[in-house]
């Protein structure tokens, strides 16, 4: 495999999905975004993933948030890079922070039982090749050893997307998830999606998850959105659909 990986490397050189600067076959981003993408443990709160706190005015049903960057800087084009295919370093060097986050901070004590990604409606995952947040959830429940759901929650065809909407409309269009008949009696689930923007998303699936037993949600993402008055980069004008 080693050999297949130095080849491939050589007809299509590795590149950093935030800078596009070439990288070593093995790595995922450059030193310099690496450390740049970096949202430290007290940037951000616990409960509901926002850099500034919305738990009083936006209720959810996760209990707890694990993010890996701020949705702003190189994460943008990191992210337009995971969505569009052309290059899914980003996913894998989210995973790899989150599962670190999870195995040694304060949620260590709620051990969790299986990932589940935010699903993606069968057509447009048809298009794209795969859902992103299915990459990151697949990579974290391989290095936490713990199993691997995307048969629970569902997707169906929703007639606007979440991006092209506010945000009171965001938190109405969730109706397309549902869920299947199923036991999640006392589980702790992780649910994962590539970016936290309102959370309307995340909330919707948590809650779901709570119908069918789940007692406690933790809502992953890689990249959580940052106020605009708070964000200190000028974003990508090429930004692409959040949730
Ligand atoms: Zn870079
Ligand atoms: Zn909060």
């Amino acid at each position: 495999m080693q050999w297949t990986k130095s080849l491939l490397n050589f007809f299509y050189p590795n590149r950093c999905p935030a800078c596009e600067a070439l990288i070593g076959a093995h790595e995922l981003l450059c030193d310099a975004c690496g450390d740049a993408l970096l949202l430290e443990q007290d940037g951000y709160c616990h409960y509901c993933g926002k850099t500034i706190c919305r738990c009083s005015k936006f209720p959810h049903a996760y209990d707890r948030a694990v993010v890996c960057s701020a949705y702003e800087g190189g994460a943008v084009p990191a992210v337009i890079a995971l969505k569009r295919s052309s290059n899914t370093n980003f996913a894998v060097y989210a995973a790899q922070l989150l599962a670190r986050r999870l195995e040694q901070g304060a949620l260590y004590y709620h051990k969790i039982d299986c990932v589940m990604p935010i699903p993606m409606h069968r057509s447009k995952q048809r298009q794209r090749g795969y859902n992103q947040a299915a990459l990151i959830g697949k990579e974290i429940a391989r290095l936490m050893d713990v199993p691997y759901r995307e048969d629970v929650l569902c997707k169906g065809r929703s007639k606007v997307e979440q991006h092209q909407l506010s945000a009171e409309e965001r938190a109405r269009n969730v109706d397309s998830f549902s869920i299947r008949e199923c036991s999640l009696d006392g589980m702790h689930i992780l649910l994962c999606d590539d970016v936290l923007t309102t959370g309307s998303t995340m909330h919707r699936c948590a809650g779901l998850l709570k119908e069918r037993g789940a007692s406690f949600v933790v809502a992953a993402a890689a990249a959580t959105s940052v106020p605009k008055n708070q964000k200190k980069q000028k974003d990508n004008p090429n930004e692409e659909d959040t949730t």
